[in-house]
C-alpha cells in the first residue's frame, strides 16, 4: 500500500544554525515550515563544547545548548520539526519531491537545504575519544582555549595553511604535520606558514597516536623518511584535512562544484532549480562559521518567500 503524500509550502532539510534560522524567518512569514533535522539533530555544533564567538551570548555557550535555544525558538513559530533523513528528491517539475527515510514522500512548493557538511577525521580511535576535550576540527572555533600553550595541526591545504597561521597569532608553538614532503595550500599560504617562526612543518610525517587520557597531552608522530617516532607535547591537536559536504542526494539534480558544495548565484540562495535554495556549510567552503551558516540560513528564507510569492502560491 503506498503512503499518502503531504503537500507543504516550505521544506527545509537539515538542523544546524542555517536550517534553524531559515525556520525562524519562514515561520514568522507564516510559510508553515517543515523541518526534517537529518541524523544529527542540532548539526555539527552539537559535537563542540563551548561557542564564545556567536554575538549575543557574552559568557558563552556549550554548542549543544546553543542548538537547543535555535530550536525552542524555531518552535516558537510553529516550524514542525521531525526527525527524519532525506534519502531521495526528484525535482523534476515546479512541485519538489522528497522522500524521507525512504517511506514518506513530501511534495514541496519550495525547498531550503541546509544539510551542512562533515569534517573529515583521521579515524584513530584517541581521536574519536578526545574529541572535545583537546581534539578539534575547528581552529577558529576552539584555537582560543589554546592560548600560550602548543598545539599540532594536521593537513597541507588552504585551511590548513590558514589555521596554523591563526593558531600560531594565539598559541607558544605549533607543529604542523604534512603526510608528504610538499604541501597543497597556495604558494602564498605556504609562505605564510614556512616564514611563521613559531609553526614547525614536520614534513612526510603522519600521526600514530593522539595521546591523553581525558584530555589530550601529547601527540606521537611518525616520519616515514626518517622512520622515527617522535612525542610532541601538545594540548591541543587540530585536524584540517578537508570538509565533505552532505549533498549526495542532490547530485543528479543540483549544480555541485568540484568537492561537491552546492553552487548558488552569488549574493543569493538560489541554486540551478527554481524554488531550491541552499544555504549554510552545504553550499559553503571558505566561511563555515555558525553565524554565518545562520545569516545565509535568513537569505535562503526571504528567497523562498519571495519565490512563493512571486508564484501566487504565498
Ligand atoms: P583540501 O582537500 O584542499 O586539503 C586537504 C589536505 O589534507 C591535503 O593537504 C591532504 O593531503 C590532507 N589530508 C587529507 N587526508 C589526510 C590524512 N588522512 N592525513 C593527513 N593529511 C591528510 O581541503 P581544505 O579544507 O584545505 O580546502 C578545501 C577547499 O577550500 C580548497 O579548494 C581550498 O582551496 C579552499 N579554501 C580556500 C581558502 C581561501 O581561499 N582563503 C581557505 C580555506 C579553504 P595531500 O595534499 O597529501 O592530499
Amino acid at each position: 500500500m503506498s503512503t499518502p503524500v503531504e503537500k507543504v509550502s516550505c521544506l527545509i532539510i537539515g538542523s544546524g544554525p542555517a536550517g534553524y534560522t531559515a525556520a525562524i524567518y519562514a515561520a514568522r512569514a507564516a510559510l508553515k515550515p517543515v523541518m526534517y533535522t537529518g541524523m544529527q539533530p542540532g548539526g555539527q555544533l552539537t559535537t563542540t563544547t563551548e561557542v564564545e564567538n556567536y554575538p549575543g551570548y557574552p559568557k558563552g555557550i556549550d554548542g549543544p545548548r546553543m542548538m537547543d535555544d535555535f530550536k525552542a525558538q524555531a518552535e516558537r513559530f510553529g516550524t514542525d520539526i521531525r526527525f527524519g533523513y532525506v534519502s531521495k528528491v526528484d525535482f523534476t517539475g515546479p512541485v519538489h519531491k522528497v522522500w524521507v527515510d525512504e517511506s514518506t514522500e513530501i511534495h514541496a512548493d519550495s525547498v531550503i537545504i541546509a544539510t551542512g557538511a562533515s569534517a573529515k577525521w583521521l579515524g584513530l580511535p584517541s581521536e574519536e575519544k578526545l574529541n572535545g576535550f583537546g581534539v578539534s576540527a575547528c581552529a577558529v572555533c576552539d584555537g582560543f582555549f589554546f592560548k600560550g600553550q602548543d598545539v599540532v595541526i594536521v593537513g597541507a591545504g588552504d585551511t590548513a595553511a590558514e589555521e596554523a597561521t591563526y593558531l600560531a597569532k594565539l598559541c607558544k608553538k605549533v607543529y604542523m604535520i604534512v603526510r608528504r614532503s610538499e604541501m597543497r595550500a597556495s604558494k602564498a599560504m605556504q609562505d605564510r606558514v614556512l616564514n611563521t617562526p613559531n609553526i614547525e612543518v614536520l614534513w612526510d610525517s603522519e600521526t600514530k597516536e593522539i595521546l591523553g587520557d581525558k584530555s589530550v597531552n601529547g601527540a606521537l608522530v611518525y616520519n616515514s623518511k626518517t622512520k622515527q617516532e617522535r612525542t610532541l607535547h601538545v594540548t591541543g591537536f587540530f585536524v584540517a584535512i578537508g570538509h565533505k559536504p552532505n549533498t549526495d542526494v542532490f547530485k543528479n539534480w543540483l549544480t555541485l562544484d568540484e568537492s561537491g558544495y552546492i553552487k548558488t548565484t552569488p549574493g543569493t540562495s538560489k541554486t540551478n532549480i527554481k524554488g531550491v535554495f541552499a544555504v549554510g556549510d552545504a553550499q559553503d567552503k571558505v566561511y563555515r562559521q555558525a553565524v554565518t551558516a545562520a545569516g545565509s540560513g535568513c537569505m535562503g528564507a526571504l528567497d523562498a518567500e519571495r519565490y512563493l510569492s512571486e508564484m501566487g502560491i504565498h
